[in-house]
């Protein structure tokens, strides 16, 4: 993974679950990190923690709903390491629900981490890598970027737009500027914490206790996308639990 050392990698959602297994792993890896989140008091401990000889990691709060807030991480990131190499978009939510639970707040809420908040990201990051020329956007989606079932109508339908998002990305951009997505299967993280249904939280967490993958699974992927060289843009890897359907 030589390709990973020194490079700078800004990642969202990186307070739990994938985005700090990401964190982790490309920090033990030699990268510098930015890290950003809503819960900057765990962003600190993750930052602290990391941070050594080989790898400064570094964080700032933030909600990727606003725009305002995705370009001043993306600032943050070049001021510290004055460049950038990858942006992750990671952070996403999932409350899962049946249509006629008729729960708009969280069909919104949905729209606006899972997709606004990734074209946030593309919005800030790609000027600075259409300027130099070079850099990756990885996008985190999930096996529901291509597959839908009862519950999942709506967060399906977030993911499978953040999968044709970054299709198209890849089409306009110049060839030195590397696009993909890592589609998660069943991931250990805190994910199935915020449906707001007791009983589906209930059948949503046991699902998940069965046969999860580590977020280190995840990181894996990412760091391989990272670290093929740069003539070679690995477009889509999905990840599942062997044995998920
Ligand atoms: P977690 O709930 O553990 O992590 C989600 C992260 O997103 C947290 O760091 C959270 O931080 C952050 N986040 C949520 N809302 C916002 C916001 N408005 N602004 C900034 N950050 C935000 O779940 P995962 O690690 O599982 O999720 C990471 C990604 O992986 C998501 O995109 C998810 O859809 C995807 N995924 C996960 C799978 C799984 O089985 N776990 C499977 C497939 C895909 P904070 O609350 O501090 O802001």
């Amino acid at each position: 993974m030589e390709n990973i050392k020194g490079k700078v990698v800004a990642i969202t959602g990186a307070s739990s679950g994938i985005g700090e297994a990401i964190a982790r792993h490309l920090s033990a890896l030699g990268a510098n990190v930015v890290i950003g989140a809503r819960r900057d008091d765990r962003l600190e401990k993750i930052a602290k923690e990391l941070s050594n000889n080989d790898s400064r990691v570094i964080y700032k709060k933030l909600d990727v709903t606003d725009p305002k807030q995705v370009q001043a991480f993306i600032a943050y990131a070049i001021e510290e390491f004055n460049s950038l190499d990858v942006f992750i978009n990671n952070a996403g939510i999932m409350p899962l629900s049946m249509i006629n639970d008729y729960k708009i707040n969280e069909w919104n809420a949905m729209i606006d981490v899972n997709i606004k908040g990734v074209l946030h990201g593309i919005a800030a990051a790609l000027p600075v890598f259409e300027e130099k020329d070079k850099g990756q956007i990885i996008n985190i989606t999930s096996v529901a970027d291509r597959w839908v079932g009862p519950t999942s109508t709506i967060y399906s339908a977030t993911k499978f737009a953040v999968r044709t998002i970054s299709e198209g990305l890849r089409q306009e951009v110049s060839e030195n500027i590397r696009v993909t997505i890592v589609a998660p299967g069943a991931t250990e993280s805190e994910l199935a914490e915020h449906i707001s249904d007791p009983e589906l939280r209930k059948v949503a967490k046991k699902q998940f206790r069965t046969n999860l993958l580590p977020a280190q699974a995840i990181a894996n992927a990412v760091a391989f996308a990272i670290s093929q060289p740069k003539d070679v843009d690995v477009n889509e890897l999905v990840v599942r639990p062997t044995g998920q359907k």
